[in-house]
């Protein structure tokens, strides 16, 4: 509970004026009863010393004159406070006796008789002045005087009236102190009032830049110095804190934003994605909803990144951010989750229609090449699209679905999208399988190197490519086309090219000893090996084991694998090169075909792609890139040779217009080096023809 210190001090105060005025009084009380006394003592004496002197005649007579003496007693009748007066002879005979109007002889008389014989002068004996004169001179006293007065109702009356006078007089002190004291509490006690008052001010309305105005020079000043040198410190104190809070939100922020946005390209990034993909995942399974991810990564963007530098790769990518962005419909959402890799989450409206209209889009705003630093960049992409009720809604599975679409997406032929079906699933175990019994079948010798034969304008075998086979335990013969990818993504690759350059170099002397010519093996290369720094140590220790010519060996890359890679591709193949080994652009003419790098990479033969010798007697647009193909290895001074060549029409079409080599069924389909010995070592137009 509040209590207000100016009420205790206004009660202390009133407590010492009370008690202070109270012992003044007191004092002057007693001091006024001492004078009051010693005032009657000498009035008493003196009218006694009259007395006598008016007596002694009266009793110096003889007889004494009694008569006279009485007269003189009874004139003490004017003074109230005489009690009674005798006259004494010398024996202490009472001779006259006057009994004033206070005489009490029940009281007086018995308490004065027994305080007897009294001394002369005045006396005071319990409440009376008891006055004893002697009456004639000091050797021949004639006789006694005694007058006994009343002193206590006179004491009472004068104090009493003392106190009368005096009361107003300290009434008006008393009110007085307290007003003064009142005034003086108030007048100090208001900077504290104003103190409170700051103080309360700064609580309520948190400024704390407020200061009081302190004018005294007393403790309450020192305190409002203080209270001020307080707010100083409170308001930097405030400040640091602001700051501090500050650079805390915005760190907060940054960290957000790091942890939820790709640098490169502001998309949300996985984390955010995942995130936001689990809870839709959670929301679409309670609505019984479907959900549809997509997910796409761009093709041939490593070769452009190791080509052209990152610099333009992570151009792209913002390029390719943007351009998606600008696809989507409002509540969709595009993220990158790393590499080459986007996701897109179409908002509600997952129809079939919808989704394959989207992927349509986004597949069509690749068409436009990339402009960038003065070149134009093809870019594709490779759609996989997958929906959360193939997968259970669980997220993992969603992703991994989608993956696996995208994967057949990239086998198909890129540039496409494939929206995921189970069956994908069965293919992805065979997958999964084929990929984990790689090892395992290098080490039990399950590969198998067939050989399919080139021939020269003359029919005459010139090389022989050497194209590997798997004889599988549970799957039995499984081709390259289907086990090299899974190889290549599980990173098998280098061992299965190892084993293949290794047994290729075993079985060499074999193969010259039926040939008795120069000739040269080619081996294929995929784009992965290409990226291990190894490889060339890898060759030249092999070739040097098996005492390989390098002289009969060619390479054969595809041309996207070739430019994938392109700074460490061309490194390699100058290295072997320099061996004195050929190298060849396999398929030549599905990929990039920008042409212009054709002068700053080292090869020796341009392989023409088997689609369009497929296509050479249907299409015409087929043969004229045959022939531009030829014309411009020619150009080049590349060797030329087409592969695929199923009839005497393609091999006729090919040597009229100038290819050197030719590959083919028409020739020979793979055969394993067992089998090289019943090829025949010439092949005849004619003879074949008649076939
Ligand atoms: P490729 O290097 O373009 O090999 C030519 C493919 O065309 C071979 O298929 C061959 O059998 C096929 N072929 C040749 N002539 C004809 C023809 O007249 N008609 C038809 N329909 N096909 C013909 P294969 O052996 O299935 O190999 C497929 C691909 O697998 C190869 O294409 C090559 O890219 C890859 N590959 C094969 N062996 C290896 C290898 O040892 N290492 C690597 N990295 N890749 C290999
Ligand atoms: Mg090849
Ligand atoms: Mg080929």
């Amino acid at each position: 509970m509040f209590k207000p210190m100016k009420t205790s001090l206004m009660a202390i105060i009133v407590g010492a004026v009370i008690l202070s005025t109270s012992i003044v009084l007191w004092l002057t009380q007693e001091e006024h009863e001492e004078l009051f006394l010693s005032s009657i003592k000498g009035h008493f004496s003196s009218l006694a010393r009259n007395l006598r002197s008016e007596l002694q005649p009266f009793m110096e007579t003889r007889p004494m004159n009694f008569a006279e003496m009485e007269e003189e007693l009874s004139s003490l009748v004017a003074y109230e406070a005489i009690e009674y007066a005798s006259i004494y002879d010398d024996d202490y005979n009472e001779l006259v006796f006057f009994q004033g109007a206070r005489y009490d002889s029940q009281k007086t008389f018995p308490l004065l008789e027994a305080s007897k014989p009294w001394e002369l002068g005045s006396t005071q004996i319990d409440g009376h002045m008891v006055t004893f004169e002697r009456i004639g001179p000091q050797n021949f006293p004639i006789g006694y005087l005694v007058l006994v007065n009343d002193i206590t109702q006179p004491i009472v009356r004068s104090k009493r009236s003392l106190l009368w006078q005096s009361l107003p007089l300290i009434i008006v002190a008393l009110v007085s102190i307290l007003l003064v004291s009142f005034l003086l509490i108030n007048r100090l006690l208001r900077p504290l009032y104003t103190l409170s008052k700051f103080t309360q001010e700064v609580s309520e309305s948190k400024d704390y830049a407020l200061r009081y105005e302190a004018s005294h020079h007393n403790e309450f000043g020192k305190l409002g110095d203080n209270i001020n040198s307080l707010m100083d410190t409170i308001e930097v104190e405030l400040t640091i804190n602001h700051e501090q809070n500050q650079t805390l939100i915005e760190q907060q922020q940054t960290m957000t934003r790091l942890a939820n946005f790709d640098s490169l390209t502001g998309l949300p990034n996985r984390q955010f994605v995942m995130d936001n993909l689990r809870l839709e995942l959670a929301r679409a399974r309670r609505a019984d909803e479907d959900l549809v991810l997509m997910f796409f990564d761009l093709d041939g963007f490593k070769g452009i990144n190791d080509s052209l530098g990152h610099e333009t790769g992570d151009l792209i990518l913002i390029e390719v951010a943007s351009r998606v962005t600008t696809l989507l419909r409002e509540g969709d959402l595009v993220a990158r989750l790393g590499g080459d890799e986007f996701i897109i989450l179409p908002d509600r409206d997952t129809s079939d229609a919808s989704v394959r209209n989207m992927a349509n889009r986004v597949i069509s705003a690749f068409s436009e090449p990339f402009q960038l630093r003065g070149l134009s960049l093809t870019v594709g992409v490779s759609i996989g699209i997958a929906r959360a009720t193939d997968a259970g809604y669980e997220l993992s599975q969603l992703m991994s679905n989608a993956d696996l679409a995208m994967y057949r997406s990239k086998a198909n032929g890129r540039g496409t999208y494939t929206i995921f079906t189970l069956d994908m699933v069965d293919s992805h175990k065979r997958k999964l399988s084929i990929a984990n019994s790689i090892d395992q079948s290098i080490k039990h010798d399950e590969f198998i190197v067939y050989y399919q034969p080139k021939v020269d304008k003359h029919g005459l075998i010139i090389a022989f490519e050497a194209l590997i086979r798997w004889q599988h335990p549970e799957f039995g013969m499984i081709m390259p086309s289907e086990f090299i990818p899974i190889a290549e993504r599980g990173g098998k690759i280098t061992s299965i090219t190892k084993w293949m350059i290794e047994q290729v170099a075993k079985e060499m002397p074999t193969i010259q000893s039926l040939l008795k010519r120069r000739f040269r093996v080619s081996v294929n290369l995929s784009g992965h090996d290409l990226r291990h720094s190894g490889l060339f140590d890898m060759i030249h220790d092999i070739f040097d084991r098996h005492m390989v010519n390098p002289e009969y060996i060619e390479f054969e890359v595809t041309e996207s694998a070739y430019l994938e890679n392109f700074a460490l591709s061309n490194k390699f193949f100058r290295r072997v090169g320099n061996m004195g080994c050929a190298i060849s652009l396999d398929d030549f003419g599905t990929g990039y075909s920008s042409l212009s790098y054709l002068t700053q990479i080292s090869i020796d033969t341009l392989k023409i792609d088997r689609q369009f010798i497929r296509e050479l007697e249907t299409s015409e647009r087929s043969r004229l890139v045959t022939g531009t193909i030829i014309d411009l290895a020619k150009r080049l001074s590349l060797t030329i040779c087409a592969e695929g060549i199923e009839n005497h029409n393609q091999w006729d079409y090919l040597l009229e217009h100038g290819c050197d080599h030719v590959q083919g069924y028409l020739f020979s389909e793979p055969v394993p080096l067992d089998s090289l010995p019943f090829l025949p070592t010439r092949f005849h137009r004619r003879a074949l023809k008649s076939e």
